[in-house]
């Protein structure tokens, strides 16, 4: 299957999308915050990235789901910089304090096509929202160097729907996160109370222009992979985001439930989130999976699972 980004490339849909993406930059409103500071004059809102992208590093990936990882890794771009800001965030210096390094799309280009060289299935970027037009302009560079495999779009899942609708027939993999349910979390954890609201349509949107995720030979080639971070205490918004990922999306949406949570960054001042997830926290969680009817889970096995 031919990525969707090489028909946009020859049609000249990507060189408009970047067009416009370019001009959001202006009075950043990429994302819901909404900050309108001018990142084209290096001025920066709460993502702390100005007009060029920062990658704080690069690589072939083992640790992300199975059908990404293949036999040669999944070609993983940490951007720095975040538009949400999760006060227990596992990056906390890469998301927090923007370290990492500044790149051209020119240079953007060449990581993509390093990681193609070293067979990585996929383009996987991590942490894009804040930069999709950095993305699609070096996008463009890829793909005249040859650029040929599927791209990966990882977010938190805090996106407008309007900036989703740039990477239409551009993106061919979606994997969002779905962290809360609740805005009184999202508000305690992320200063984001909308998060709930946002992340739905997002869901919405991404399956709109992918659908289900479809794997060949063990291999993601297009569409939504969701995933959900178990947080401690927090069951209740468990069950309520995968009822909404069986009901409101698709019963065959391919969802990560993870068990990898631990507390980081602020987490360790706040007592609701300032330990690890127990395992019967995380069977809970997977049997509430199996209730619902969501059957195509990650296959990796938890440490929960093998310890049983
Ligand atoms: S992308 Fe950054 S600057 Fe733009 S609205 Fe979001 S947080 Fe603000």
């Amino acid at each position: 299957m031919k990525p969707s980004y090489i028909k946009a490339f020859e049609k000249g849909v990507l060189v408009k999308r970047i067009e416009r993406a370019k001009r959001w930059l202006e009075k950043c409103s990429l994302c819901p915050r909404m900050c309108k500071v001018d990142r084209t004059k290096g001025e920066k809102g709460l993502c702390l990235i100005g007009a060029e992208a920062v990658v704080a590093s690069y690589g072939p990936h083992f640790g992300e789901e199975l059908p990404l990882v293949g036999r040669n890794g999944s070609g993983t771009i940490f951007f720095s910089g975040c538009n949400l800001m999760c006060s227990f965030c596992q990056n906390y210096d890469i998301s927090h304090y923007s370290s990492g390094f500044k790149v051209s799309p020119v240079q953007l280009a060449e990581i993509m096509i390093e990681l193609q060289k070293n067979g990585c299935h996929n383009i996987n970027f991590v942490t894009p929202s804040h930069v999709i037009p950095q993305i699609l302009e070096g996008l463009f560079y890829a793909i005249e160097k040859g650029l040929n495999i599927p791209l990966v779009y990882n977010s938190s899942g805090y996106d407008r729907v309007s900036s989703l609708k740039l990477l239409d027939g551009i993106v061919d993999i979606y994997m969002p996160d779905f962290k809360f349910w609740n805005k009184e979390s999202s508000e305690r954890w992320c200063k984001a109370p909308d998060y709930p609201d946002r992340v739905r349509e997002a869901l919405k949107e991404m399956y709109r222009q992918v659908g289900d995720l479809v794997i060949k030979n063990g291999i993601a080639l297009k569409g939504l992979l969701v995933r959900h971070l178990v947080m401690p205490n927090c069951l209740d918004e468990t069950r309520d985001i995968l009822r909404f990922i069986a009901s409101e999306i698709s019963p065959h949406t391919y969802v990560n439930i993870m068990d990898q949570y631990r507390p980081c960054g602020e987490a360790y001042t706040d007592s609701l989130i300032d330990r690890r997830i127990t395992q019967k926290e995380f069977l809970t969680a997977l049997s509430y999976a199996k209730e619902i009817g969501l059957t195509r889970l990650d296959e990796r096995r938890s440490y929960f699972v093998w310890s049983l």
